[in-house]
């Protein structure tokens, strides 16, 4: 199949790429000509495990290269798969003027017969919203699908590649069709789907995960209170089928650019057809608070007393094996603490440089290493579980610190791990371990 692609973020580009793996030649477009030449050079724009090697062996097959060039890639495109960002503006509300404006710039180039399938996250009626503002621009017909993309940062490739499901809604069973052939060499698990359910069913997945992290995070605050392990609870829990034991890990809560903004976008969603979804408002604000739970902890350690003190942080991106800051919990962590006068010395395996430009620099030492960030450290405060962290050496760490407290808010370390240590430890729903 021919294929382009508009948007080249971490769905955009991992698709296009996956895509041309399986055989298609596909195209990738964007507007930003930074990445379009970091690409066309032989680079990747976004950190992701893997996607430079692969990028590298479709384009020397033939199969795949990168343009800015919007309409000469659409020009040629049996199929036109936008996935571009729709960034939560501030209500809370998807923002659809990439969307609207890609919809456009595709309609002036559109071939006859072709599909328009949004792979981004938008809200019900949005692939109508596309359907027509093509339509107002060309007489060439066409076919709008909704595929949602339900890819995770970090192992996005193996979840394009190996996908639980994939969910297609048409209104036009030929091209649902078509777009399932696509996907068949993937999986078997393929719905075909009206458009609005296939846009609402993206939106109740994440709002289902998120629930699920607020709840056990909920749980947690309730095991520190009780003398319960939130570890061994969940374990428990996550052996019941009904219940799975993903996303039952206690931290400090969800962040990136999908699970914040699209519950805040479903609630909006519900809020125009004047539905109050209470529920997923309690997650959006449990999962709020939870960040700051790290904070509670630093001021319980020193009295209230913040100003002044050192405090390392190991993990800047919402989760491992990500340079995706957005939403991150750090952000927001961060800033408190430079805020109340903290000095900070932060560290991130591969984040600092989004991170940086995201944050600013005020009040905070950027560093090369975790132990050159914990170097005369007050406290340190671990908030993103890199694999890296879980491999510290606890006693040299120690040795390198002011004061050996440890804030883990991720649940990374073991009561085996801290042996032998003199740290003070805190960690979310392990009382037995503080
Ligand atoms: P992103 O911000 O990383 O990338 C979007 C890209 O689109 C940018 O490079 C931008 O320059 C480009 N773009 C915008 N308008 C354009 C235009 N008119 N022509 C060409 N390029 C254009 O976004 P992302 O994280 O890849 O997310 C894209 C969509 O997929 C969002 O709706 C998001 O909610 C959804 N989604 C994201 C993830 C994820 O893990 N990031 C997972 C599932 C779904």
């Amino acid at each position: 199949m021919n294929i382009a692609v508009i948007g080249t973020g971490y769905v955009g580009l991992v698709s296009g790429i996956c895509y041309a793996e399986l055989g298609n030649t596909v195209i990738c477009v964007d507007k930003d000509p930074f990445k379009i030449s970091t690409l066309q050079n032989g680079g990747i724009p976004i950190y992701e495990p893997g996607l430079e090697e692969l990028s590298a062996k479709n384009v020397a097959a033939g199969r795949l290269s990168y343009t800015s060039d919007l309409q000469a890639a659409v020009r040629e495109a049996e199929l036109v798969i936008i996935a571009v960002g729709t960034p939560p503006l501030p209500s809370g509300e998807a923002d659809l003027a990439y969307i609207d404006a890609a919809a456009l710039e595709i309609a002036e180039a559109l071939p006859a017969g072709a599909i328009v399938a949004v792979k981004s996250t938008v809200p019900v009626g949005t692939n109508e919203r596309v359907r027509d503002l093509i339509r107002s621009r060309t007489d060439a017909p066409f076919s709008s699908v909704s595929l949602p993309e339900f890819l995770r940062e970090g192992s996005a490739i193996r979840d394009t590649m190996e996908p639980d499901r994939v969910v297609i809604g048409s209104e036009s069973r030929e091209a649902a069709e078509k777009v399932a052939e696509l996907h068949r060499p993937l999986t078997d698990k393929i719905m075909i789907t009206d458009l609005r359910s296939a846009e609402l069913l993206k939106y109740a997945s994440n709002a289902f995960l998120a629930t699920k992290i607020s709840l056990i995070n909920e749980i947690a605050n309730i095991c520190e209170k009780v003398g319960a392990d939130v570890t061994q609870v969940a374990e428990g829990m996550g052996f019941d089928r009904r219940i799975g034991p993903a996303f039952l890990q206690a931290g400090i809560g969800y962040g990136g650019s999908c699970f914040p903004k699209d519950t805040r976008a479903l609630i909006q969603i519900a809020g125009h057809v004047e539905y109050d979804f209470k529920l997923l408002r309690s997650v959006v604000e449990v999962n709020r608070e939870q960040r700051f739970n790290v904070i509670r902890k630093l001021e319980t350690i020193f009295g209230g007393e913040l100003r002044g003190k050192t405090v390392a942080v190991w993990g800047l991106s919402f989760k491992p094996n990500t340079d995706d800051v957005r939403e991150s919990p750090a952000l927001e962590i961060m800033r408190h603490l430079v805020d109340v006068g903290v000095h900070v010395r932060a560290y991130d395996p591969v984040a600092t440089p989004n991170f940086r430009s995201a944050f600013g620099d005020k009040g905070v030492v950027w560093c090369e290493g975790a132990l050159e960030a914990a170097a005369g450290a007050d406290a340190l405060c671990l908030l993103t579980e890199w694999e890296e962290f879980a491999g510290a050496d606890l006693r040299q760490l120690q040795s390198v610190m002011s004061r050996p407290i440890l804030i883990d808010g991720r649940n990374v370390f073991r009561e085996e791990d801290l042996a032998g240590t003199a740290f003070i430890y805190y960690s979310i729903g392990r009382p037995s371990l503080n």
